[in-house]
C-alpha cells in the first residue's frame, strides 16, 4: 500500500474501487476504466436491449426492462398491449434506481401507474423490470446466485478472455416466498435476496456449513438440485452462454472507454477484473441475469451482535471458501513470471503444443467448434503444475514451481475457449471498432459532426438518395436525443450508443427486405470492405 504516493512502477496495481491512476506505464492493473459506468444498471439495460434487437433468441435471459424517466410513456403502452393481447397475463414489475446497490430504493408494482414519480425518480434515473415471480425455490425460500468472473488481461480486450469461477455464492431470503400480491410486494425479505437486507432479518441463519443457512455455495445447491434428478450441466453450460453474452453486450462500450485511457501505441498497463453476476434461476432451471457489479464485495467475515449494540467481526467460512480461491487464482493467472514464460512460448508454439488441457474431453459446450484451440492449451499449460504425457523437458518452466503445492484453479477459462461459438454476436463490437477509427482525438469517447461525416464519405455511404446534408441532420437528431438523456454531459458529440442507433438507421435504409442482425452484418461488412480498399489505396499512393 502507498497511502503517500508511489515512486517505482510494480508489477501488479490492486486498486480498491475503479480505475484511478493515469501514472501507470506498465504492469497489470486489477480495473479496467469505465467499467463501473459500463455495468451500471441504465447501460447495462441498454446494451442489453441492443443485443436483443439483434438477436431477440440468443438474448432473452435479461427480463425486459425499460428506463426511467425517458421511457415512461413508451412502458405503459408496451404494458397496456401486452395486457390488451393476453388479458390474464398479471406482471409484477421491479423497479431499481440507476447506480443503486445492495436493494437500496428497489420497490415492486403491480401497474405503471404505481411508479412513484415524485422525489427520487425525478433526481434518480432508473430501470423498471419485468419481476421473475416463479423462482426456483429451496426449503420454500428465494435466492440468487453470485458468480464471479475474471475478464481481461490482455491489451486493448482483445484477444477477450473470459473465467468463472467454478464455485458461487447462493444468498437467500429469509421469508418463505410467495408468488407477488398487492399484499406481500413490500415485503423485502421475502422478494430481495440482497445479504445486506436479510441480515437485519430475525430469521437470519449464519451457518460455518456450505450447505445451511442464510448464504451457502452455489455447489451445494447443484449437490441438492442433482440429486433431485435436474440437469446439472445443462444448467452449468446455460450459465457459461450468458456469462459470454453478457461480456459480449458489454465490451464495445469498455473499448471505447479503454482507448480513451489508454490510447493504442502509447505505454500503458494491461487490465483485468473480478466482475460480480447476479443470477437467478427460474423454476425451470433457466438462469436470468439480474445484475453485473464491478466492485463485488470480497469480505470474508460478518458482523455478528455479541451483545445488544455490540458488534464484532466474525470469519464467516462460506465466504473464505469462495473468495479466497478467486482472488488466490486470479493472481496465479496475472503472476508476471508466468506472464513472461507465456510470451516465450508464443515465441516458439511448436514447445506448447505438447501440451494438453486439462480441460480437455470436459466441453460444456457441445459442437465442433468446443474444442479448445492452440491458445487455450497455451494458457492451461502455465496455469497447471502437472505435466501431460509426453511434455518437453526442455520447456521454460520445467522444474515444479511453489505452484505445485496449490490446489486446482477455482477459475475455468471459457473464452476465447468457446469464442467460435459466439462469434457471430460480436456485431456491435465490429461497430465498435469502426466508431474509435474516427474518433480522430486521443482521449475522447465521443464522435464530432466531422468524424462523422468522415466515416460516412470513407465509407462511400452518402448517394443521391442520402446526402451529406441528410447526413449532418441524422447526425445531430440523434446526437441530441441521447445528449438529452445521457448521463455525461462532460463532453460534447456523439456518443457509441448513439452512433450505433445511426448505424442501425443506415443498414435498415440500405437493406430493407433482410432481417436487423443481417442488415447491420452487411453493412459492416460493406465498411470494412470500402476501408480497407482506401487503406491499400493510400498505401500505394505512399509507395509512390
Ligand atoms: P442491487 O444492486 O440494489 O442489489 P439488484 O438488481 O441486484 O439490485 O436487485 C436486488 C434484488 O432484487 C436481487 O438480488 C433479486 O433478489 C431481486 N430482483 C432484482 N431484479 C429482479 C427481477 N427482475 N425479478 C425478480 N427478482 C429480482
Amino acid at each position: 500500500q502507498f497511502p503517500f504516493g508511489r515512486r517505482l512502477p510494480c508489477d501488479i496495481y490492486w486498486h480498491g474501487v475503479s480505475f484511478h491512476d493515469s501514472n501507470i506505464f506498465s504492469g497489470q492493473v486489477n480495473k479496467f476504466p469505465g467499467m463501473t459506468e459500463t455495468v451500471r444498471k441504465i447501460t447495462l439495460s441498454r446494451a442489453m436491449r441492443t443485443m436483443r434487437d439483434l438477436f431477440p433468441l440468443e438474448y432473452n435471459f435479461y427480463p425486459r426492462s425499460w428506463i426511467l424517466p425517458e421511457e415512461l410513456p413508451l412502458f405503459v403502452a408496451e404494458v397496456r398491449t401486452m395486457k390488451d393481447s393476453n388479458p390474464s397475463w398479471k406482471p409484477t414489475f421491479i423497479v431499481k434506481p440507476d447506480g443503486g446497490c445492495q436493494g437500496d430504493g428497489i420497490y415492486l408494482i403491480k401497474d405503471p401507474s404505481d411508479i412513484r414519480l415524485t422525489g427520487s425518480i425525478q433526481s434518480r434515473p432508473a430501470v423498471v423490470q419485468e419481476y421473475i415471480c416463479k423462482p426456483l425455490l429451496v426449503d420454500k425460500l428465494k435466492f440468487d446466485i453470485r458468480l464471479y468472473v475474471l475478464l481481461g488481461l490482455l491489451k486493448s480486450l482483445e484477444p477477450l478472455e473470459i473465467y468463472i469461477a467454478k464455485d458461487g455464492l447462493s444468498r437467500f431470503c429469509t421469508e418463505p416466498y410467495q408468488e407477488p400480491t398487492l399484499k406481500n410486494l413490500h415485503q423485502v425479505f421475502m422478494h430481495l435476496t440482497n445479504y445486506s437486507l436479510n441480515i437485519h432479518s430475525g430469521n437470519f441463519i449464519h451457518s460455518a456449513s456450505a450447505n445451511t443457512g442464510s448464504k451457502r455455495t452455489f455447489s451445494s445447491i447443484l449437490c441438492r438440485l442433482s440429486s433431485r434428478g435436474a440437469d446439472v450441466k445443462k444448467l452449468w453450460s446455460d450459465i457459461i452462454s450468458l456469462v459470454i453474452k453478457t461480456i459480449i453486450a458489454l465490451t464495445p462500450e469498455l473499448k471505447v472507454y479503454y482507448q480513451s485511457d489508454i490510447p493504442a501505441g502509447k505505454p500503458g498497463p494491461t487490465c483485468f477484473q473480478i466482475l460480480g453476476f447476479d443470477i437467478l434461476l427460474m423454476k425451470d432451471l433457466k438462469p436470468v441475469l439480474l445484475e453485473v457489479n464491478a466492485n463485488p464485495s470480497m469480505r470474508i467475515e460478518h458482523e455478528q451482535e455479541l451483545s445488544p449494540g455490540v458488534f464484532e467481526n466474525v470469519p464467516s467460512p462460506v465466504d473464505e471458501k469462495v473468495k479466497v480461491a478467486v482472488i488466490r487464482d486470479t493472481l496465479r493467472l496475472m503472476d508476471p513470471q508466468k506472464k513472461k514464460r507465456k510470451d516465450t512460448q508464443l515465441a516458439h508454439p511448436a514447445l506448447a503444443q505438447a501440451e494438453v488441457s486439462p480441460w480437455q474431453g470436459q466441453d460444456e459446450l457441445s459442437g465442433p467448434s468446443a474444442q479448445a484451440d492452440p491458445c487455450v492449451v497455451l494458457f492451461c499449460r502455465c496455469q497447471s503444475p502437472e505435466r501431460a504425457p509426453g511434455a518437453s523437458e526442455e520447456l521454460p518452466d520445467a522444474a515444479p514451481g511453489p505452484e505445485a503445492a496449490l490446489p486446482s484453479l477455482c477459475l475455468k477459462q471459457v473464452f476465447p475457449k468457446y469464442a467460435r461459438h459466439f462469434s457471430y454476436l460480436r456485431l456491435v463490437d465490429r461497430v465498435a471498432a469502426l466508431f474509435i477509427r474516427f474518433l480522430g482525438v486521443k482521449g475522447t469517447t465521443k464522435l464530432g459532426p466531422t468524424g462523422f461525416r468522415t466515416f460516412i464519405r470513407n465509407c462511400k455511404l452518402s448517394n443521391s438518395n442520402f446526402s451529406m446534408a441528410a447526413v449532418d441532420i441524422l447526425y445531430i437528431d440523434i446526437t441530441r436525443r441521447w445528449n438529452s438523456m445521457g448521463i455525461d454531459h462532460k463532453e460534447s458529440g456523439m456518443c457509441l450508443q448513439a452512433f450505433v442507433e445511426a448505424f442501425f438507421c443506415l443498414a435498415q435504409k440500405k437493406y430493407k427486405a433482410l432481417p436487423l442482425h443481417k442488415q447491420v452484418l452487411s453493412l459492416i461488412e460493406l465498411c470494412e470492405c470500402r476501408l480497407a480498399a482506401l487503406h491499400g489505396k493510400r498505401l500505394v499512393w505512399g509507395c509512390g
